[in-house]
């Protein structure tokens, strides 16, 4: 196997990974800021962390992985007290909904989901280890970070500190990216707006101290990884580490590891060009799970992935193309015995594989070591020297594949029916189901039963039943 290689925001390089216990990895990923659903380039990053931890599983590490929900955050403690809402019921819903989506994605759950509003006292008595070691102030009922005694500042994400001015203070967590400024640890009430009774006085948490206790209460002073899209390398990481190191004088985290981010047709996404994707948008249009998640995963996460429908579509014609393989494995009778040279191929893929995924997780090369071998063997059976020996090797390497991208299951229809798609109201038309039916009956006339099945069962997940009368005519009905 490979040496396990990755980019390391901190460093400014590629470096090999070691974990400082052999064979166990700390790892926080900053969650989803619950005021909203969350959008595509938000699972662009969440799918990215899931293919790691994945890819770390395989490579037989236990994971102790911590992934928080912000639930505390000025948009969020605004939006509740204009609906009238405690923070709880006015996030539940998006909560909930994150966790759908995580589900229809199929990424993993980590060892430990967290909330912010659960570790309140955690993020106070952080900021009061901070005030004795006179790393704060105070100032009208908020207490700042004071940046200018923490001389590493900037070592994460290269800021320029020259234009840092000593006091000039924000109190926006999500303030614009040109200069350094004190940032707010804690928050003065607002008028009308949720606030906590606490020891350094009534108010609520910045975003930043948020992460740095939550991240030291689950997983010590010193983390093997912190992910998070690039947007998050500064300011939100950059005082994470100052805050964090501040108070404990460790290294908070030895390798940080930041996603491009997703541009949907070329562009930022927004809702102001109406090209801003939730999951529920697409799945809405019909597109299936397993195909956004292999688009999602298909770029490596260091390159801006552009979201395109072409792409999507592709990603889902991949998708099938690796079931009807896997059906055909499942389902073919070969002749006896192994061909020559089969095996080696298979574990020259799964070497390329490893290989792929070792390389700063380059999931492109990963992919098209398993696209490869698929094509070949899909050859040496049509040509008939495909053998019934090489199956099971051939059927362990799709299942190797799988534990990281998880794409093979062929349980879209369930997904989005739990999701609340795939009613018959939102199925398909009728000229697009007469255009699979008439795509199956060609299947079935080239005795391409793999195709034809395939399409029925796309049809029965979308709520379309086919039967097929006695005299060889097709009829359609929806459930
Ligand atoms: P938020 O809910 O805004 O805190 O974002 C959750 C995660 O999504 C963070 O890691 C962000 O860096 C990431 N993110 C936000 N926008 C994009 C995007 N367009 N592409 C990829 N990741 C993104
Ligand atoms: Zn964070």
């Amino acid at each position: 196997m490979a040496e396990i290689q990755l980019h390391n925001t901190l460093a400014g390089k590629i470096e090999k990974f070691v974990p400082q216990k052999a064979g166990e990895v700390r790892m926080y990923t900053c969650g989803p800021t619950v005021y909203d659903y969350a959008h595509i380039g938000n699972y662009r990053t969440f799918v990215f962390q899931d293919i790691l931890r994945r890819f770390l599983k395989l490579r037989g590490f236990k994971l102790n992985h911590v992934m928080n929900l912000t639930d505390v955050d000025d948009r969020i403690i605004a939006n509740a007290a204009a609906a009238g809402k405690s923070i709880r019921d006015y996030t539940e819903k998006f909560v909930q909904a994150f966790f759908d989506d995580c589900r229809s994605l199929s990424i993993e759950a980590p060892e430990h989901w967290i909330r912010a509003t659960d570790h309140i006292d955690d993020m106070v008595k952080l900021i009061e280890r901070l005030q004795q070691k006179t790393f704060t102030y105070p100032s009208e009922g908020s207490i700042y970070y004071r940046i200018a005694k923490f001389p590493e500042y900037g070592k994460l994400s290269k800021v320029d500190l020259t234009g840092i001015q000593a006091g000039a203070r924000v109190d926006n967590d999500r303030y614009e990216k040109e200069s350094a400024r004190d940032f707010a640890l804690w928050k003065a009430p607002k008028p009308g707006e949720h606030f906590w009774e606490t020891p350094i006085g009534p108010g609520r948490p910045g975003w930043h101290i948020e992460c740095s206790a939550m991240a030291m209460k689950f997983l010590g002073d010193t983390l093997d990884i912190h992910t998070g899209g690039v947007d998050l390398a500064f300011p939100h990481h950059e005082n994470e580490i100052a805050q964090s190191e501040a108070a404990t004088g460790k290294p908070f985290a030895r390798y940080w590891l930041h996603a491009e981010h997703l541009l949907v047709e070329g562009e930022k996404m927004s809702k102001s060009l109406g090209n801003f994707y939730t999951l529920r948008d697409l799945f809405g249009k019909g597109y299936k799970p397993s195909a956004l998640r292999f688009a999602l995963s298909s770029v490596p996460y260091r390159k801006q992935l552009n979201f395109t429908f072409d792409g999507l579509q592709q990603a889902a014609s991949s998708v099938e193309r690796l079931r009807n393989f896997a059906d055909r494995l499942k389902q073919g009778k070969f002749p006896a015995g192994k061909q020559k040279g089969m095996a080696a191929r298979i574990a020259k893929a799964a070497d390329e594989f490893d290989a792929g995924l070792s390389e700063d997780l380059n999931t492109a090369r990963a992919l098209a070591a398993v696209f490869d071998l698929v094509r070949e063997a899909n050859i040496a059976m049509d040509k008939g020297e495909f053998r019934q020996g090489d199956v099971s090797a051939a059927q362990e390497f799709l299942a190797t594949f799988d534990k990281v991208f998880a794409v093979m299951e062929d349980n879209d229809g369930e997904k989005l029916r739990a999701l609340g798609f795939g009613r018959p109201e939102s199925g398909p038309g009728d000229t697009e189901i007469d255009k699979l039916v008439a795509e199956r009956n060609a299947a079935k006339k080239k005795r391409d039963f793999v195709t034809a099945d395939r399409i029925r069962k796309e049809l029965a997940d979308r709520g379309i039943i086919i039967e097929d009368a006695k005299d060889g005519s097709v009829r359609w009905k929806r459930k």
